[in-house]
Order: C-alpha cells, then sequence, then structure tokens
C-alpha cells in the first residue's frame, strides 16, 4: 500500500500515465468549408475603398450575420485575432492622448496593450475572490475626470460583475468594453456575456474553444464602434472621403482582415459553439464534485446569477490548510500525470512596459501624455487580491476536454487525494529545496 501510494514527483507510479491529447475540434464540415473557399479562388473579398467589398467576402459576412443573429447584436466586425478586435474596440473610443481606461490586471497582455496602442494609459483596478474579474467598488475608487472606459475581462469562462460595471459606466458617462475572449456562451442574469458592454470581443485562436488558426470578432449594438472598427481593420483613411464622413477621428486604418478561409472554418465552430462547450462543462462539475470532498481545494465559484463555461479550469488552494506550498502542489500534479499551472499569468503592471513605462519612442509616450503621470501606479502591491491569487492561490489545469472522460477527472480528484495524503514527503521536498544555497 505505501509503496503503490508513493507519489510521482519522487519516483512512484503517476495517477495517469496517458499522454496529454491534443484539442482537435476540426472535422469533415470544417474541410468541406475550406476546400469549398479553396475552390472558389476567392481567398480574401477585402479591397480598401468605399462599396460593398469594402466589408469583405461573403464568409466574412455569413460569419458576422450567424454571430449577430446568436447574440441578438447589430453588428459583428471578424478580423485577424481578437487582439485585433480589442484594438477596434479602444479605438472606437476615440481617445485623446494620455485619457485613462481601467482595465483589470489578471488578464492576457493584450487587454491593456490595445489601450496603449490607442493612445490611451491603462488604470489598473484590483480583481474580487471569485470570479477574478474587476472589482466594481475597486473600479470606482479610481474613477477621475480623465477616465473614458472600463475594460472587464471574463475570465476562465465565467463572467465578471458585469451588472455593477454596467452601473457605473452609465453613471459616470463611460464606455464599457468586454474582452470575452475566453467566455462565448457564459451567461449574466439570463444574458450572454459580452452583450452587456458597448463592445465585446471573441476569439478564435488555437487554443480558444472555438478556433479556426487565427481569428476575432467584435460584437456591438452601436452604429459609430461598428463603422470605427471596419475602417480600423481595412485602411480607414483611404475610404471616409469616398464614404462622405465628416468626423474623421480615429478613421486611420490597418488590415486586420479577416481571409474567407479562416471565416469559412469559424462559421463551422461558432454554429457548433455549444456542443464544443457541453462537454467541457460537464467535466468541470465532475472536478467540481471531487474536489468539494478534499479539504483546501476549492473549486471554482458559479455564481448564481450566471453560467460558466469553463475555458479553462481554475480552483483556489488554502495552502494553510492543505500544508503544502502551491507551487508545489502544482509541480506534484503535473508528476502525476495532469499538467497544472500555478498561477495564470502575472499582474499585467508588472510586466517591463508598465516598470520602466516604456512604450512608443524611448520617453514615455503615452504615459508622458497623461495629465499627471504620477498618480499612475503600476507597483507591486497596487492590486494586492490578483497579486495574492497569483502567487499563492490559483491552479489551473485545462483537462476539460475530450478525448478525456469522467475517469480521468477521477483520477485528477484521486491525485490531489494522493498529494495529500503524502504531505510529509512534499514538505521534506519543501525543506530541501528551500535549505539548498
Ligand atoms: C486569447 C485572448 C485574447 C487574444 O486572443 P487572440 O485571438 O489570440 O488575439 C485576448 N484576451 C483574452 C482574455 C484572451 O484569453
Amino acid at each position: 500500500m505505501i509503496g503503490a501510494d508513493k507519489l510521482a514527483l519522487i519516483g512512484g507510479i503517476p495517477v495517469n500515465s496517458k499522454p496529454r491529447p491534443v484539442y482537435n475540434t476540426i472535422g469533415n464540415a470544417e474541410k468541406a468549408a475550406l476546400m469549398e473557399v479553396m475552390d472558389s479562388g476567392e481567398l480574401s473579398g477585402f479591397v480598401a475603398r468605399a462599396g460593398s467589398s469594402f466589408l469583405g467576402g461573403p464568409q466574412v459576412r455569413a460569419l458576422e450575420h450567424a454571430i449577430c443573429d446568436y447574440f441578438g447584436v447589430k453588428h459583428a466586425v471578424a478580423v485577424n485575432s481578437a487582439t485585433s478586435a480589442l484594438h477596434c474596440a479602444t479605438h472606437a473610443l476615440k481617445l485623446e492622448p494620455g485619457d485613462e481606461v481601467i482595465v483589470s490586471p489578471y488578464t492576457m497582455t493584450a487587454s491593456a496593450s490595445a489601450i496603449l496602442f490607442a493612445g490611451g494609459v491603462p488604470v489598473f483596478a484590483d480583481i474580487e475572490e471569485d470570479t477574478f474579474g474587476l472589482d466594481p467598488l475597486a473600479v470606482e475608487a479610481l474613477i477621475t475626470p480623465r477616465t473614458r472606459a472600463i475594460m472587464a475581462v471574463n475570465i476562465f469562462g465565467h463572467p465578471c460583475r458585469l451588472a455593477p460595471l454596467r452601473d457605473l459606466a452609465d453613471r459616470y458617462s463611460l464606455s464599457l468594453i468586454e474582452d470575452n475572449a475566453q467566455s462565448p456562451g457564459a451567461t449574466y442574469q439570463g444574458a450572454w456575456a459580452g452583450t452587456i458592454g458597448d463592445s465585446s470581443i471573441l476569439s478564435f485562436n488555437r487554443h480558444k474553444t472555438m478556433q479556426c488558426g487565427e481569428g476575432g470578432v467584435l460584437i456591438t449594438n452601436d452604429d459609430s464602434i461598428a463603422l470605427r472598427a471596419q475602417l480600423l481593420r481595412n485602411h480607414g483613411e483611404a475610404c471616409v472621403e469616398d464614404m462622405h464622413l465628416e468626423d474623421i477621428a480615429n478613421t486611420i486604418g490597418l488590415n486586420l482582415r479577416m481571409t474567407e478561409l479562416e471565416a469559412a472554418v469559424a462559421r463551422v465552430q461558432f454554429s457548433r459553439i455549444e456542443e464544443l462547450t457541453k462537454p467541457r462543462v460537464r467535466l468541470a462539475q465532475r472536478l467540481n464534485t471531487g474536489l468539494s470532498c478534499i479539504d483546501g481545494f476549492i473549486p471554482p465559484a458559479v455564481d448564481e446569477q450566471c453560467t460558466h463555461v469553463y475555458y479553462v479550469y481554475c480552483l483556489k488552494i488554502d495552502a494553510e490548510m492543505v500544508g503544502i506550498p502551491r507551487d508545489l502542489v502544482a509541480q506534484a500534479l503535473t508528476a502525476e500525470g495532469f499538467f497544472t499551472r500555478a498561477g495564470y499569468l502575472s499582474p499585467v503592471y508588472l510586466e517591463p512596459l508598465y516598470q520602466q513605462r516604456i512604450c512608443f519612442g524611448s520617453t514615455g509616450f503615452p504615459f508622458t501624455a497623461h495629465a499627471a503621470p504620477h498618480t499612475l501606479n503600476y507597483d507591486r502591491g497596487s492590486c494586492p487580491t490578483c497579486e495574492r491569487i497569483q502567487d499563492h492561490e490559483l491552479l489551473m489545469t485545462d483537462i476539460i476536454y475530450e478525448p478525456y472522460t469522467e475517469v480521468d477527472m477521477d483520477g485528477f480528484v484521486e491525485a490531489c487525494a494522493k498529494i495529500i495524503r503524502n504531505r510529509d514527503d512534499l514538505l521534506a521536498i519543501h525543506r530541501d529545496r528551500t535549505s539548498s544555497p
């Protein structure tokens, strides 16, 4: 018994010895849609000129149409990545240099850099314990006369506190952007996540639930946001004259166009959104049930007003109760055959870009364009909840996709139990490591 229970980290037999399967949901329908475009010879439908080809080819439009229908919104603008879609969202704000946008620090780097590219400066507000999204109280405390927008991130598959954030945006006349790359199909008070903000984005990159290679979409009910997004996507400055646009602020463009190939694949993947989400939810719920019986392992919270789509599985551990440091738990779980990461990403403000305030050129633009740059706080300690969760509490694993099964989920729970049973061995490793020079 003792021998069989030996931790894989110190040479025992792992709970799971199967290799990690690839997440591959590309089937015959995706292949057929792709080949249809290949056969047509029209691999992109965009021309940077006012007129019908300004908005792209038939696949891009059909994808946009399907997304509008599903989410019940007026406009969808398909671009070559969700990062580009975030650029569309911040570009549409028509910021003056140095304007502030309040954003979550617990996100993928692009949420904040899209603000800088639009000439604004990110102001990071702390997150709250359960949804890992912006804490509305922290946001309100940071609103100043220079604040123009809030960028909320629905992280890990769960919406953040969208109603109070919407309320703040309305009360202070701010725009609300939802970075919904990780949570398409989640709901908040019965509404789709991504439809409460003035604009939101979704992603089709290879890590997301739906994939097409690279791709992203901005959705909005606001005509002027949609137009600015379309102009940024397709060389707007060359089109405004023929479009008779009077207000040319932020009509300068790039080439962020999605090809017909990606749109065709994205369209099929999007038609399967529920089918692709279901296994994640089912497997995550199995983990939730199993982990709730293990002291110190805290399954992800699901707010009663929300549904969770489990882009990844993030649990918290109470290291004191478990009696083992979090990072060692992650290593032990990985050794047991379930890849587990200690934390997600460092709070964005700890990146060198913010620590040194060097962005465009070498003298600090756009931070220097802010009216009172010394009031911008990117210091360690500025979002203590985010830092504590990232440094000590969060464990992330992405085993909640097929072909993983319920048996594998039970294996993960068993691996957690095994770690607790072998606490003394792990603490010995910890002592060895911390005492060596
Ligand atoms: C994946 C992701 C993005 C960027 O998506 P891309 O399509 O890779 O550009 C932005 N924000 C969040 C929260 C993400 O998870």
